[in-house]
């Protein structure tokens, strides 16, 4: 959770006072030295001034993409004003087919028919938010070594992009037969200790019973230096769970889905960590311009939680 600050805003601040040391001691070689003293007082008071601006900006900006947000929520209502930002051709960053624009879908959930899904590899927002993940901030396709990655649940958007992959030994599993590789039921995982490089589990916990001894597991079976990244719908501030809530329409109104055994809230990444993990929270859905957001067809507000082994 703390290096979610140091992400946030370091890159921006850092290359100017960087690049700008050293130059005024030339410039001012003859000059004397407290002169210099003073120059050197003058351009860091400068400095601050312009790491100060930078950081307004910022925030500037941040409040521009939040109430661009609030304008255009994926309701489906509300983006005839957009006409801009619609003429911009979409692009499915998982099959790379360009679009004029994704395919209505209606998630089990009460939320409203939107355009989310890519028609050529049936990806929805998240999962083309994980796939830029992949590709932009980890060593999924950039590794010298062959990763060996276990994929729970296996969407097939990215089964289908890295089952055949020859940088990749890719492994998918499931709990009902017929959709992974393997039949698996990640509370009881029958692999060695430290087995994966990466391993990927969205959207699964709050489907299981047991989640804190899944975690277990997969911490378990993840690599010392290996990474996973484990999703779940955050509906909350504070978890909300109840065995004895068994009544699907109950489980809908109470957890969100009717066959959800809990609603997740912001501590699920201290879950994560009592489980054997560290873990990043990573508001990336937020980092991305909207342009990015709505030519790859992205949510904003999603965060990635990146998680290693605790060592
Ligand atoms: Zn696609």
């Amino acid at each position: 959770m703390s290096e979610r600050g140091k992400m946030a805003g370091g890159q921006q601040v850092r290359e100017p006072g960087a690049a700008d040391h050293g130059e005024p001691a030339q410039v001012n070689a003859g000059a004397p030295a407290g002169a210099n003293r003073s120059l050197a007082a003058a351009i860091n008071a400068r400095e601050t001034e312009l790491e100060q601006t930078l950081s307004n900006l910022a925030a500037l900006e941040a409040q521009v993409r939040s109430l661009e947000l609030a304008l255009g929520d994926d309701s489906g209502h509300g983006t005839e004003g957009t006409a801009e930002i619609q003429t911009l051709q979409k692009l499915c960053p998982i099959c790379e087919t360009e679009l004029e624009n994704f395919g209505h879908f209606k998630s089990e959930s009460a939320r409203p028919t939107r355009r989310a899904e890519c028609p050529e590899c049936g990806s929805l927002e998240r999962h083309r938010l994980v796939w830029l993940y992949f590709k932009n901030e980890t060593n999924l396709f950039s590794s010298e070594k062959k990763l060996k990655m276990l994929h729970i649940a296996p969407e097939s958007a990215f089964k289908l992009r890295l089952y055949r992959s020859p940088d990749h030994e890719y492994v998918s599993a499931d709990l009902n037969p017929g959709i992974g590789d393997l039949r698996m039921d990640i509370t009881d995982i029958d692999m060695e200790d430290e087995t994966f490089d990466v391993v990927y589990c969205s959207h699964v916990f709050e489907h299981v019973p047991e989640d804190r001894q899944a975690m277990r597991e997969l911490a378990r079976v993840l690599r010392k230096d290996g990474w996973a990244i484990l999703l779940v719908p955050i509906l909350r501030e504070v978890t909300d769970e109840d065995p004895s809530v068994t009544d699907p329409a109950e489980r809908t109104r109470r957890f969100g889905q009717f066959d959800h055994v809990r609603a997740y809230g912001k501590d699920y990444a201290q879950r994560l960590e009592e489980a054997g993990f560290t873990v990043r929270v990573d508001p990336y859905g937020d980092r991305l311009t909207p342009e990015d957001r709505e030519r790859y067809g992205l949510l904003a507000g999603e965060d990635i939680y990146f998680c290693r082994k605790a060592q």
